[in-house]
């Protein structure tokens, strides 16, 4: 019987994360220290939205350096961690909220390597990638994601990779915080604290803080597949919890 294994939400914000010594990729850094070994990784990153439910099936994912006008240095970070055709393939029976389909064009998005180069610096632990659908409603999300929970006691370790407050249209690349992203960042924190997943789920209706936050909700959406997957009394710790840029929460979630 393998471990039970914990399940992450990473709040990301910039790539430069990756390779950038700072408070956030120093904090990611000491949550892979303080986790176990996973069999597998499944992530479920901001940067991947398909028409349709995909899930990486390749034997060996390459890198997709999905971002644009950063240094050199970011666009030679390799993550070699092989793919898991084996966890895909169960991934696809075991979701029966929405057909999963194989995928072998994908990889590895920056919002999978950039955390994961801190995480689990060796890359030596299988990948696969789950997409998000777009043509799925947000609480279709939430429940698509509780068909994962299983997968858990079978040492894979799920990870949501998304910003909780995230509006590119106002960030500044600078060390401040917006009233309004403070306040939501803040109100979700209680939620989550208080297994309170309901408003978390229908975020639409807490007004115009809300609506600052998730101006489009792709980066938002990977926390939902972390939250599904709370089992009831486990420990909730946050690894990160600053508003940067003004509008990009790094918020960052363990449970269990
Ligand atoms: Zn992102």
């Amino acid at each position: 019987m393998l471990e039970k294994m914990p399940v992450l939400f990473v709040g990301h914000g910039s790539p430069m994360n990756a390779i950038e010594d700072n408070e956030f990729s120093r904090a990611w850094v000491q949550a892979g220290k303080a986790l176990p070994k996973p069999k597998a990784i499944l992530c479920v990153s901001a940067h991947w939205v398909t028409r349709g439910t995909l899930v990486t099936a390749m034997e060996q994912p390459r890198m997709i350096y999905d971002m644009y006008g950063f240094p050199r240095q970011l666009y030679e970070v390799n993550y070699p961690a092989p793919g898991a055709p084996d966890l895909a393939e169960q991934v696809r029976r075991i979701i029966r909220k929405t057909e999963v389909q194989p995928d072998h064009e994908w990889g590895l998005d920056h919002g999978t390597w950039s955390v994961l180069n801190r995480l689990f610096p060796e890359a030596n632990v299988p990948v696969i990638q789950l997409s998000l659908n777009a043509n799925l409603q947000i609480p279709d999300h939430y429940e698509t994601a509780r068909q994962l929970r299983d997968l858990r006691r079978e040492g894979v370790l799920v990870i949501g990779s998304g910003n909780i407050v995230h509006n590119l249209s106002l960030v500044e690349f600078r060390d401040f915080a917006y009233d309004w992203a403070r306040e939501f960042d803040h109100q979700v924190r209680n939620w989550i604290l208080a297994d309170d997943h309901d408003p978390i789920v229908h975020y639409e209706k807490h007004g115009q803080a809300a609506q600052l936050a998730i101006n489009t909700a792709e980066h938002y959406v990977p926390l939902l597949y972390s939250l599904a997957l709370k089992e009831e009394g486990e420990p909730i710790s946050f690894f990160a919890e600053k508003v940067w840029g003004g509008s990009v929460s790094m918020r960052s979630v363990r449970f269990g």
